[in-house]
Formats: structure tokens, C-alpha cells, sequence
């Protein structure tokens, strides 16, 4: 919460919930991330609030984008950025994407197997292709699937196949896992990086780049390490496993660059109990899963909330959105204490929500619009 925010939401008249950004805590933490790992180009991943204030924000401080759609490099090339500072960084695209996308000037592709690299051979002849590799995600809060990347045993094959129909095999690419708290992640990602390095080195690729990612947390309730020892730690992690061959890094930051510069604002809807013998109290906010909370599914993520009432004494609720969609439920299994004063009408303050919620708010369920946004 920032002094900034605080003063635009005292002025605001509308009603609904709504989700303020700062843009000042957005470029401090671009700097963060450029100072604490010099050599790395930083290619913010644009899904994670990709709000044309954001994105021209970063592309004037000298970012590069990492990018999953046309829509997503039309949006990047729009605030500013040049082809060449666009990664295509889905391994699942259309051929017609690709195509597009070479025609808008971008010539590095995300790849995870061989009919990946036949497409962007055939429509984006000479580009570069990195290979995402599997990783098991273990210490992420938003831990990723084995829907993108390949076994790293797979890699050079994918590769080599890539150099043989005429691009250019350019590296590796792995996620440790979204809100990521382990700094050393990255240490056993670069181990298997390196293997491939090694593998496709001793058939005659020299592969150039490690792209690390993103993963780099926002703090919401337990406290995170800083950057600058996220730095650290994989600049450490390189040394290790690359020696004094280091090569040419990139890292793909969404929520650690944008999470912590927004905060929504949303009221009490309704305070109710399913029985009088009851302990805990269900609130009801405006906004839910479907009005830009979906990382509340299985409850990953738990957002830091601040209430009129803060220093009260608390009890368990059940936190749950204003849809009729019985899904619409975000705090349940492990409720949340809430003050016991707590009333209708009420504003709280969900925090740390500049990352992954208004572009998943759905576009009218139950006639309630999508989450509105101000960037400042
Ligand atoms: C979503 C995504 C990111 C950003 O991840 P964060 O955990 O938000 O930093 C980076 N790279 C790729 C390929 C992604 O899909």
C-alpha cells in the first residue's frame, strides 16, 4: 500500500471494486531486478498485468518483453518495444501466429519438441528457438504443470532438429514455479541446463543463452527474499555449473515485477453464519474468483488483507465472492481471521494484487463487470 494509492482511493467516487496499480513501484522494482542481476536481460512476461501504462512504462526503462500471443507482441510493440526485444515465449502457438509474428519483426521462439520447431522453421525460417525443459516446481506457491517443456534428456534432440532445418538452436529455458520463496531453485534448473549445454556441445551445437524465467515472489502474508539475493543465488548457481563459460541469461519476471504495485479495493457485501451454534462467519465481498482472484483456486495464493477494523479482535471466516457460482469461494479449508466487528458496508484493501487479476476477471458473469483498473 502506497501513500499514492492511498490518496487516489480516498478520491475515487465510483462504485465497485477496483484494482489500483503504482506505476512508481513498478520501476523501482525494474531496478531492482536490473541491478541484481547485471548481466541478464530482464523480459518482463506481459500476462502478468499487461496495461498498456505498465508495459510502456517498462519498455521506456529498457525492458524486453516475454510474450504468449500476437495480441500480447501488438500490445508490447504498441508501448514501445522492438521486435528484437520480443521473446515468443509459448511453446504452443498456431503456425499462423508464428507467421504473424515473424511478419511484426520477432525472431526468437519458445519450443518444446520436434512439431514446435517444424512450424517456426517453416514460417520463420532462420529465427532463434530455445528449448523449455521440465522442472518439478518443488517450493513454488503456484507450482507449474508438465503442460510446457520437455525432459532435459529430450532437449538436444529437439535442438538439433531445430539447427537442421535451418534455425538457430540458441538455448534453454526452464520456470522453477510461480512464487517461488526458494532462492536455490535455480540451482538444480542450471544444473540440467548445463547438461544440455554439455550434450549439445559435444554434438556440435553451441547453444548461447539460459533464459531462468520468472518465479521471483511477491510478499502477500510470509515474508520473501530480496532480489538482490534471488541475484545472488543464481549468479552463484551459474558459477557453479557453467564455471568461466557463462553464458548470455535472461529472466522473464511477471509477478515479482508487478504484484506488489497493486492493491484492489473491495466491500462487504454480506456477514452471515449457517447456523447460530456456528462459529465461523461467512463474508461475502464484491469481488471473487471470477472478478480477477482466480489465483485463490485450491487457495495457493493468500492475499494480505487490510480492514478498517485492523487491530480488533478476530475471529475465522470463510472469505467467498458475490457470483452464484457455488465455486465462487477463495478462503475455506484454511479460513481467514477477520475482526469480529467487521460489517456490511465495509472497505477492505486486498493487497499485493498487481499480478494475474484483472485480465482474469471474467467479462459479465451475473451481470458484474469486469474488474476496473487505474494505473498511477
Ligand atoms: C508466466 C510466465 C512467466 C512469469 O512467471 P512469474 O512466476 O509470474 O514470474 C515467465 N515465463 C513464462 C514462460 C511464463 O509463462
Amino acid at each position: 500500500m502506497t501513500e499514492r494509492i492511498r490518496e487516489f482511493l480516498k478520491s475515487r467516487r465510483e462504485d465497485g471494486p477496483c484494482l489500483v496499480v503504482d506505476l512508481d513501484v513498478i520501476k523501482d522494482n525494474y531496478t531492482a531486478f536490473a541491478k541484481a542481476l547485471p548481466d541478464t536481460r530482464v523480459f518482463y512476461a506481459v500476462k502478468a498485468n499487461p496495461a498498456p501504462e505498465v508495459l510502456s512504462l517498462l519498455a521506456k526503462l529498457g525492458s524486453c518483453f516475454d510474450t504468449a500471443s500476437v495480441p500480447e507482441i501488438e500490445m508490447s510493440l504498441a508501448a514501445g518495444a522492438t521486435p528484437d526485444r520480443i521473446s515468443y515465449g509459448n511453446t504452443i502457438k498456431k503456425e499462423r501466429d508464428i507467421a504473424r509474428a515473424f511478419e511484426l519483426g520477432v525472431r526468437l521462439f519458445a519450443v518444446d519438441c520436434k512439431a514446435e520447431v517444424e512450424k517456426v522453421a517453416r514460417v520463420a525460417p532462420g529465427s532463434k528457438v530455445f528449448c523449455r525443459i521440465l522442472f518439478d516446481c518443488v517450493g513454488a506457491e503456484w507450482p507449474l504443470s508438465r503442460k510446457f517443456g520437455c525432459e532435459p534428456a529430450m532437449a538436444p534432440d529437439v535442438l538439433d532438429h531445430a539447427k537442421k532445418l535451418g534455425l538457430e538452436a540458441y538455448g534453454i529455458s526452464f520456470h522453477v514455479g510461480s512464487q517461488q520463496r526458494n532462492t536455490n531453485a535455480w540451482d538444480r534448473a542450471l544444473a540440467s541446463a548445463a547438461a544440455v549445454f554439455k550434450e549439445c556441445g559435444e554434438r556440435g551445437m553451441n547453444l548461447s543463452m539460459v533464459n531462468l524465467g520468472g518465479g521471483f515472489p511477491t510478499k502477500y502474508l510470509k515474508n520473501v527474499p530480496t532480489v538482490k539475493s534471488y541475484g545472488n543465488a543464481i549468479f552463484k548457481a551459474l558459477r557453479k555449473h557453467f564455471g568461466n563459460r557463462i553464458p548470455e541469461t535472461i529472466i522473464e519476471p511477471g509477478r515479482g515485477m508487478v504484484g506488489n504495485a497493486g492493491v484492489i479495493e473491495t466491500e462487504v457485501v454480506l456477514v452471515s453464519k449457517k447456523s447460530e451454534e456456528e462459529d465461523i462467519r461467512w463474508v461475502y465481498l464484491d469481488i471473487g474468483k471470477f472478478g480477477g482472484l482466480a489465483e485463490t483456486m485450491d487457495e495457493s495464493i493468500r492475499y494480505p488483507i487490510k480492514t478498517p477494523r485492523d487491530g480488533a479482535d478476530t475471529s475465522p471466516c470463510v472469505l467467498a465472492g458475490p457470483t452464484c457460482d457455488s465455486a465462487d469461494v477463495m478462503y475455506e479449508k484454511q479460513p481467514y481471521a477477520l475482526p469480529v466487528s467487521l460489517e456490511i458496508g465495509d472497505k477492505l484493501l486486498i493487497e499485493g494484487t498487481g499480478a494475474y487479476t484483472a485480465t482474469y476477471s471474467s467479462v459479465c458473469f451475473n451481470g458484474f463487470s469486469p474488474l476496473k483498473t487505474y494505473h498511477i
